[in-house]
């Protein structure tokens, strides 16, 4: 059995050495006949990321690795290792030992057992992150558990060890805006979640600005939902009945009490709010559009540099 450890890195370089370090730590643990493949995939990092992996390579047979010729973001390196796995089962993790590496020979006994088509992981606490970027996350998982079929969970980490048919089915979903947290639960697959206390990462510094995150956000909803498609449509059913209602109101009140030249704040007010529900509407439609037109394109989800992988 060979299991294919899929670890993106973007700027990355004081962390390599460390998770390689953990790995080789943990992987007598595993059984005899299982052999580890280690895919680094160098997401376009502008320090010596990828200088570092080479060694790693030099030093070390089974470790290989996938280089971009720019930044293109952790879903499309992802991808990219996924696409370059040769491994029975695949596990994929962060390099800044954020996801604990201790958990994988449990992980994997559990995959062994045949029954789960993926161990995924869920952090219980968010000790160590920025309060304010805690609390839009929760509000985020409410939001989209509220508005999409896929059930994502809350504190769900991309930390998860998937069987062969279980990663060929996601390879298989062609789409270009990748939200992978929802590609990994739509095919249906039987998982177990385990549970881990977050930890600080290793060194360096996210990646991930608010804004980021918000626009992130935004294409998991847009990816895995029409609803707000609905909504805006039905906003607009709902402000069409008021408006038939008041156009009868304001009929009577002008036969019944003449024309007195009123109202101007109301006017004012009704103005603004449709107007500002409108360009609601417009950025919702404009969303799906951006990601239609995105799609359209076909552009290629990364683009390989240089390589050492299985791939024949
Ligand atoms: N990462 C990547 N490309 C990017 C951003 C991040 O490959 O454009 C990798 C990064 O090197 C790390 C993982 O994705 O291994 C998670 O990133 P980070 O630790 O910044 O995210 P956080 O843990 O803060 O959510
Ligand atoms: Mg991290």
């Amino acid at each position: 059995m060979v299991l294919s450890i899929v670890v993106p890195c973007y700027n990355e370089e004081s962390n390599i050495d460390v998770f390689y370090e953990e790995i080789c730590r943990i992987s007598p643990e595993l059984p005899d006949d299982t052999s580890v493949e280690l895919i680094f995939v160098n997401d376009g990092s502008k320090d010596n990321t990828l200088l570092k992996i080479r060694e790693l390579t030099n030093k070390d047979e089974s470790v290989r690795y996938v280089s971009f010729t720019r930044n293109f973001g952790k879903e499309s390196a992802m991808l990219a290792g996924f696409e370059a796995a040769s491994g029975d089962y695949i596990c994929v993790m962060d390099a800044d030992l954020q996801d604990p590496p201790s958990m994988i020979p449990e992980m994997y006994a559990l995959i062994c057992t045949g029954e789960y088509d993926r161990i995924a992981t869920r952090r219980v606490n968010r000790k160590g992150e920025p309060p304010v970027r805690s609390f839009f996350a929760h509000m985020f998982y409410r939001m989209i558990n509220k508005l999409s079929d896929v059930r994502i969970v809350d504190g769900a980490r991309d930390f998860s060890i998937m069987s062969r048919r279980m990663i060929d089915s996601i390879i298989d979903l062609k789409e270009k805006t990748r939200f992978t947290k929802g590609l990994l639960e739509w095919p249906g697959y039987r998982t177990k979640w385990l549970e881990f206390k977050n930890r600080e990462r290793n060194k360096g510094r996210s990646k991930w600005s608010f804004f980021k995150l918000f626009s992130y956000s935004i294409e998991g909803i847009v990816s895995f939902s029409n609803k707000p498609l609905i909504i805006s449509a039905l906003l607009g059913v709902i402000l069409c009945i008021i408006s038939l209602v008041m156009v009868f109101v304001v009929a009577l009140r002008r036969i019944i009490f003449g024309d007195p030249v009123e109202g101007w704040a109301s006017l004012v007010c009704i103005i603004l709010f449709v107007s500002g529900l409108q360009h609601l509407s417009i950025g919702i439609i404009g969303s799906y559009l951006a990601r239609l037109f995105i799609e359209i394109k076909g552009r290629p989800l990364y683009i390989i540099d240089e390589e050492k992988t299985e791939r024949k």
